[in-house]
């Protein structure tokens, strides 16, 4: 079995999958792409800039035996249109679609992904549901990637819930389903993202509750992925 987690930004396959990286890790060969982990041209902002977040990438990502590969592109707030000017200024704006400018990044991103998904059995994506607009950019990258063509062989797709992220059900067509998950191994690997535990949750306890409480755990810890429906 080889299976590839498709990440946005550092830390999306941690906390949106981790409970299950141990197991696919088992499975077979385990591949985490991380797209959006450039430095773009703002190389000097501090904080929780692409180096911090790369950095905690690699640190949480050596917690299993899996291959890690980063594309190397900027986030959306670090992409800029032919002025200069912001494409998403502000954070409403990433919660909306890829900006128009971004089109061309979509279709070089499909080419960049054509070759690492062509031979994986499953590809896991993220569901891409009123999240973050770099997650739809990824996920319609990939779609547009996996388009049959000539003695194309197409890997079972599974759309994962990112956290916290908390997308609706997808309409139409979709069928959820859950997995029994690795809560410990799910919050150690997640902790390892100080920048955005900090950042988002201010310390590790909340980040802690949030994250059971999103999987069921202590009681029942499990992982929520959506498949679309065979036509
Ligand atoms: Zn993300």
């Amino acid at each position: 079995m080889r299976r590839l987690v498709l990440a946005p930004h550092p830390d999306d396959a941690v906390w949106s999958c981790g409970g299950m990286l141990r197991q696919w890790c088992r499975e077979g060969d385990l591949t985490v792409v991380t797209v959006f982990d450039g430095d773009g041209p703002d190389v000097h902002r501090p904080g929780s800039g692409p180096a911090v977040r790369r950095a905690e990438d690699a640190a949480a990502l050596a917690r299993w035996p899996l291959r890690v590969l980063g594309l190397g592109l900027p986030e959306a707030t670090l992409r800029y249109d032919g002025a200069g000017r912001a494409l998403y200024a502000g954070p409403l704006a990433l919660r909306r679609a890829p900006h128009p400018a971004d089109a061309e990044l979509t279709t070089r991103l499909a080419e960049l992904l054509r070759p690492l998904i062509a031979y994986q059995d499953e590809l896991l994506l993220p569901l891409a549901v009123r999240t973050h607009a770099d997650h739809l950019l990824v996920r319609e990258a990939a779609e547009l990637a996996l388009a049959p063509g000539p003695g194309a062989v197409r890997p079972r797709v599974r759309y994962y819930r990112e956290f916290p992220y908390a997308p609706p059900p997808p309409a139409g067509g979709y069928r959820e389903h859950a997995e029994p998950a690795d809560f410990t191994d799910w919050l150690r690997g997640s902790l390892v993202y100080e920048s955005q535990v900090r950042g988002m949750f201010g310390d590790a306890p909340p980040f802690a509750r949030a994250l059971a409480r999103r999987t069921g755990a202590p009681r029942r810890c499990v992982w929520t992925y959506w498949v679309q429906a065979v036509t």
